[in-house]
Protein backbone atom coordinates (compact mmCIF):
# COMPACT_ATOMS: atom_id res chain seq x y z
CA UNK A 1 0.00 0.00 0.00
CA UNK A 2 2.86 2.64 1.01
CA UNK A 3 4.65 1.28 -1.95
CA UNK A 4 1.67 2.08 -4.22
CA UNK A 5 1.38 5.64 -2.62
CA UNK A 6 4.82 6.36 -3.08
CA UNK A 7 5.00 4.99 -7.08
CA UNK A 8 1.72 7.36 -7.64
CA UNK A 9 3.78 10.63 -6.41
CA UNK A 10 6.66 9.83 -8.12
CA UNK A 11 4.74 9.08 -11.29
CA UNK A 12 2.64 12.08 -11.09
CA UNK A 13 5.22 14.66 -10.61
CA UNK A 14 7.25 13.13 -13.63
CA UNK A 15 4.30 13.51 -16.02
CA UNK A 16 3.57 16.92 -14.56
CA UNK A 17 7.78 17.57 -14.81
CA UNK A 18 7.20 16.22 -18.73
CA UNK A 19 4.16 18.83 -19.41
CA UNK A 20 5.27 21.43 -17.77
CA UNK A 21 2.18 21.68 -15.58
CA UNK A 22 1.31 21.79 -12.20
CA UNK A 23 4.19 20.89 -9.97
CA UNK A 24 2.83 19.14 -6.74
CA UNK A 25 3.80 22.33 -4.31
CA UNK A 26 4.16 24.81 -7.10
CA UNK A 27 1.31 27.81 -7.54
CA UNK A 28 -1.65 25.87 -10.24
CA UNK A 29 -0.22 27.44 -13.99
CA UNK A 30 -3.71 26.47 -15.39
CA UNK A 31 -4.76 27.01 -19.28
CA UNK A 32 -5.19 30.18 -21.36
CA UNK A 33 -7.96 31.83 -20.01
CA UNK A 34 -7.62 30.78 -16.27
CA UNK A 35 -6.85 33.83 -15.11
CA UNK A 36 -8.82 35.94 -17.16
CA UNK A 37 -11.21 36.75 -14.34
CA UNK A 38 -8.62 37.53 -11.95
CA UNK A 39 -7.98 40.62 -14.80
CA UNK A 40 -11.07 41.15 -16.01
CA UNK A 41 -12.22 41.88 -11.83
CA UNK A 42 -11.03 43.72 -9.05
CA UNK A 43 -12.24 41.49 -6.39
CA UNK A 44 -8.63 39.86 -5.10
CA UNK A 45 -6.07 41.89 -7.53
CA UNK A 46 -6.29 45.32 -7.50
CA UNK A 47 -2.81 45.75 -9.38
CA UNK A 48 -1.02 44.27 -12.24
CA UNK A 49 2.55 43.94 -13.28
CA UNK A 50 3.07 43.01 -17.10
CA UNK A 51 6.65 41.46 -17.80
CA UNK A 52 8.30 41.56 -20.79
CA UNK A 53 11.44 38.91 -20.97
CA UNK A 54 13.20 39.26 -24.17
CA UNK A 55 16.22 38.31 -25.26
CA UNK A 56 18.46 40.92 -26.12
CA UNK A 57 18.27 42.55 -29.39
CA UNK A 58 14.08 41.70 -29.11
CA UNK A 59 12.83 44.35 -27.58
CA UNK A 60 9.22 44.31 -27.44
CA UNK A 61 7.58 46.77 -29.14
CA UNK A 62 3.82 46.80 -27.87
CA UNK A 63 4.40 47.00 -24.32
CA UNK A 64 2.71 50.56 -23.96
CA UNK A 65 -0.37 48.52 -26.41
CA UNK A 66 -0.79 46.18 -24.46
CA UNK A 67 -0.93 48.23 -21.25
CA UNK A 68 -3.47 50.13 -22.71
CA UNK A 69 -5.46 47.46 -24.14
CA UNK A 70 -5.87 45.71 -20.86
CA UNK A 71 -6.50 49.18 -19.13
CA UNK A 72 -9.61 49.41 -21.39
CA UNK A 73 -10.89 46.00 -20.23
CA UNK A 74 -9.69 45.27 -17.11
CA UNK A 75 -10.59 46.35 -13.44
CA UNK A 76 -7.26 47.50 -11.63
CA UNK A 77 -7.81 50.45 -9.62
CA UNK A 78 -4.19 49.90 -8.44
CA UNK A 79 -2.58 50.58 -12.09
CA UNK A 80 -0.99 48.00 -14.58
CA UNK A 81 2.41 48.19 -14.75
CA UNK A 82 4.95 47.52 -16.91
CA UNK A 83 8.11 45.51 -15.72
CA UNK A 84 10.39 44.83 -18.85
CA UNK A 85 13.77 42.67 -18.73
CA UNK A 86 16.73 41.29 -20.58
CA UNK A 87 17.44 37.65 -20.28
CA UNK A 88 19.63 35.26 -22.05
CA UNK A 89 17.27 32.56 -22.02
CA UNK A 90 20.28 30.02 -22.86
CA UNK A 91 18.08 28.07 -24.66
CA UNK A 92 18.13 26.44 -28.49
CA UNK A 93 16.60 28.18 -31.23
CA UNK A 94 13.58 25.80 -31.52
CA UNK A 95 10.95 26.35 -28.54
CA UNK A 96 7.87 24.00 -27.37
CA UNK A 97 5.56 25.11 -25.50
CA UNK A 98 6.99 23.85 -22.44
CA UNK A 99 10.56 25.03 -23.42
CA UNK A 100 8.35 29.03 -22.63
CA UNK A 101 6.49 27.82 -19.41
CA UNK A 102 9.91 26.80 -18.11
CA UNK A 103 11.91 30.07 -19.11
CA UNK A 104 9.09 32.04 -17.78
CA UNK A 105 8.64 30.00 -14.71
CA UNK A 106 12.14 30.09 -13.94
CA UNK A 107 13.03 33.64 -14.29
CA UNK A 108 9.55 35.09 -13.11
CA UNK A 109 7.40 34.11 -10.03
CA UNK A 110 4.25 33.28 -8.89
CA UNK A 111 0.95 35.06 -11.30
CA UNK A 112 -0.94 35.65 -8.35
CA UNK A 113 0.83 37.32 -5.68
CA UNK A 114 -0.89 38.63 -2.85
CA UNK A 115 -2.88 41.55 -4.65
CA UNK A 116 -1.17 41.86 -7.61
CA UNK A 117 -1.60 39.38 -10.78
CA UNK A 118 1.47 39.02 -12.74
CA UNK A 119 1.44 38.13 -16.63
CA UNK A 120 4.52 37.35 -18.72
CA UNK A 121 5.48 37.96 -22.24
CA UNK A 122 8.26 36.24 -23.14
CA UNK A 123 10.32 37.35 -26.38
CA UNK A 124 12.85 34.93 -26.92
CA UNK A 125 15.24 34.40 -30.04
CA UNK A 126 14.83 31.95 -32.87
CA UNK A 127 11.33 30.09 -33.60
CA UNK A 128 8.36 28.08 -32.46
CA UNK A 129 8.80 24.32 -33.03
CA UNK A 130 5.88 24.99 -35.94
CA UNK A 131 7.62 28.13 -37.12
CA UNK A 132 3.80 29.69 -38.91
CA UNK A 133 3.30 30.25 -34.85
CA UNK A 134 3.77 33.65 -33.97
CA UNK A 135 2.88 33.63 -30.81
CA UNK A 136 1.53 31.24 -28.52
CA UNK A 137 -0.41 31.39 -25.17
CA UNK A 138 0.95 28.48 -22.66
CA UNK A 139 -0.30 28.44 -19.67
CA UNK A 140 -2.98 30.66 -17.57
CA UNK A 141 -0.35 33.72 -17.26
CA UNK A 142 2.27 33.02 -19.81
CA UNK A 143 2.42 34.06 -23.72
CA UNK A 144 5.64 33.86 -26.33
CA UNK A 145 5.77 36.26 -29.12
CA UNK A 146 8.56 34.95 -31.79
CA UNK A 147 9.93 38.32 -33.44
CA UNK A 148 12.58 36.22 -35.83
CA UNK A 149 9.05 34.78 -37.63
CA UNK A 150 7.21 37.97 -37.78
CA UNK A 151 10.38 39.24 -39.94
CA UNK A 152 9.77 36.83 -41.70
CA UNK A 153 6.11 36.76 -42.46
CA UNK A 154 6.41 40.43 -43.41
CA UNK A 155 5.20 40.36 -47.71
CA UNK A 156 7.06 41.49 -50.39
CA UNK A 157 5.33 44.73 -50.00
CA UNK A 158 5.80 45.61 -46.66
CA UNK A 159 2.79 46.10 -45.87
CA UNK A 160 1.69 45.42 -42.86
CA UNK A 161 5.30 46.06 -41.05
CA UNK A 162 7.20 44.03 -39.08
CA UNK A 163 6.30 46.31 -36.10
CA UNK A 164 2.28 46.27 -37.32
CA UNK A 165 2.33 42.54 -37.18
CA UNK A 166 3.91 42.31 -33.55
CA UNK A 167 1.28 44.87 -32.22
CA UNK A 168 -1.58 43.03 -33.76
CA UNK A 169 0.39 39.47 -32.05
CA UNK A 170 1.30 41.00 -28.92
CA UNK A 171 -2.74 41.81 -28.28
CA UNK A 172 -4.17 39.08 -29.54
CA UNK A 173 -2.11 36.46 -27.04
CA UNK A 174 -2.93 38.76 -24.16
CA UNK A 175 -6.39 38.46 -25.45
CA UNK A 176 -6.02 34.24 -24.59
CA UNK A 177 -5.04 35.29 -21.48
CA UNK A 178 -8.67 37.24 -21.49
CA UNK A 179 -10.30 33.97 -22.60
CA UNK A 180 -10.99 34.68 -26.40
CA UNK A 181 -12.58 33.54 -28.13
CA UNK A 182 -14.55 30.83 -26.14
CA UNK A 183 -11.88 29.55 -24.42
CA UNK A 184 -13.40 29.35 -20.75
CA UNK A 185 -16.70 30.81 -21.61
CA UNK A 186 -19.53 30.31 -24.82
CA UNK A 187 -20.17 33.71 -26.04
CA UNK A 188 -23.64 33.69 -27.13
CA UNK A 189 -22.58 36.19 -30.03
CA UNK A 190 -21.68 33.48 -33.27
CA UNK A 191 -18.35 34.98 -33.69
CA UNK A 192 -15.74 32.02 -33.02
CA UNK A 193 -14.30 30.93 -36.19
CA UNK A 194 -15.30 27.22 -36.57
CA UNK A 195 -12.18 26.18 -38.78
CA UNK A 196 -9.69 27.93 -35.94
CA UNK A 197 -11.35 27.08 -32.62
CA UNK A 198 -10.46 29.81 -29.95
CA UNK A 199 -10.41 32.40 -32.49
CA UNK A 200 -12.55 35.15 -34.12
CA UNK A 201 -14.04 35.13 -37.88
CA UNK A 202 -13.92 38.63 -38.25
CA UNK A 203 -10.92 40.05 -40.15
CA UNK A 204 -11.28 43.12 -37.76
CA UNK A 205 -10.87 41.70 -34.78
CA UNK A 206 -7.41 41.15 -32.93
CA UNK A 207 -8.61 37.84 -32.68
CA UNK A 208 -8.94 37.07 -35.94
CA UNK A 209 -7.69 33.39 -36.88
CA UNK A 210 -4.77 34.62 -39.07
CA UNK A 211 -3.32 36.77 -36.86
CA UNK A 212 -1.10 34.48 -35.17
CA UNK A 213 0.02 32.83 -37.77
CA UNK A 214 2.66 33.68 -40.50
CA UNK A 215 0.24 33.25 -43.62
CA UNK A 216 -0.70 37.10 -42.12
CA UNK A 217 1.05 38.54 -44.17
CA UNK A 218 -0.84 36.49 -47.68
CA UNK A 219 -3.85 37.60 -45.65
CA UNK A 220 -3.35 41.67 -44.76
CA UNK A 221 -2.00 43.67 -47.73
CA UNK A 222 -2.24 47.20 -45.72
CA UNK A 223 -3.37 47.78 -42.09
CA UNK A 224 -3.95 45.09 -39.49
CA UNK A 225 -6.42 45.07 -36.82
CA UNK A 226 -4.89 45.50 -32.87
CA UNK A 227 -7.74 46.06 -31.04
CA UNK A 228 -10.47 43.92 -29.69
CA UNK A 229 -13.85 44.24 -31.70
CA UNK A 230 -17.65 44.69 -30.27
CA UNK A 231 -18.01 41.14 -29.80
CA UNK A 232 -14.73 40.34 -28.08
CA UNK A 233 -15.42 43.74 -25.77
CA UNK A 234 -19.26 42.61 -25.22
CA UNK A 235 -17.94 38.48 -24.08
CA UNK A 236 -15.21 40.20 -21.76
CA UNK A 237 -17.67 42.83 -20.26
CA UNK A 238 -20.16 39.96 -19.42
CA UNK A 239 -17.73 37.72 -18.21
CA UNK A 240 -16.38 41.16 -15.95
CA UNK A 241 -20.15 41.10 -14.80
CA UNK A 242 -20.38 37.32 -14.24
CA UNK A 243 -23.49 37.15 -16.47
CA UNK A 244 -21.12 34.98 -18.67
CA UNK A 245 -20.37 31.77 -16.71
CA UNK A 246 -16.49 30.88 -16.55
CA UNK A 247 -14.67 27.60 -16.43
CA UNK A 248 -11.36 26.76 -15.29
CA UNK A 249 -10.41 29.78 -13.37
CA UNK A 250 -7.62 29.28 -11.29
CA UNK A 251 -9.08 32.07 -9.16
CA UNK A 252 -12.52 33.49 -8.85
ZN1 LIG B 1 -4.41 32.80 -31.49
Amino acid sequence: MRFALVFFVILSSSISGCFGTDDLFDEKRGEPGGLALACLQDDRFDKMRIHFFFENGYNPDAMELVKTRLNQVCDKPGGIQIIAEEINFAEDNSWSADDVRKVRWKHGSDAMDGSTLNWYFIFPKGTYNDDSVLGVAVDASTVAVFKDSIEESVNFIGRPSAEEIERAVTVHEAGHLLGLVNLVYTSPIDHEDPDHPGHSSNDESVMYWAIDSSSIGNIFSGSIPDEFDADDLYDLEGMASGELKCSDQLWS
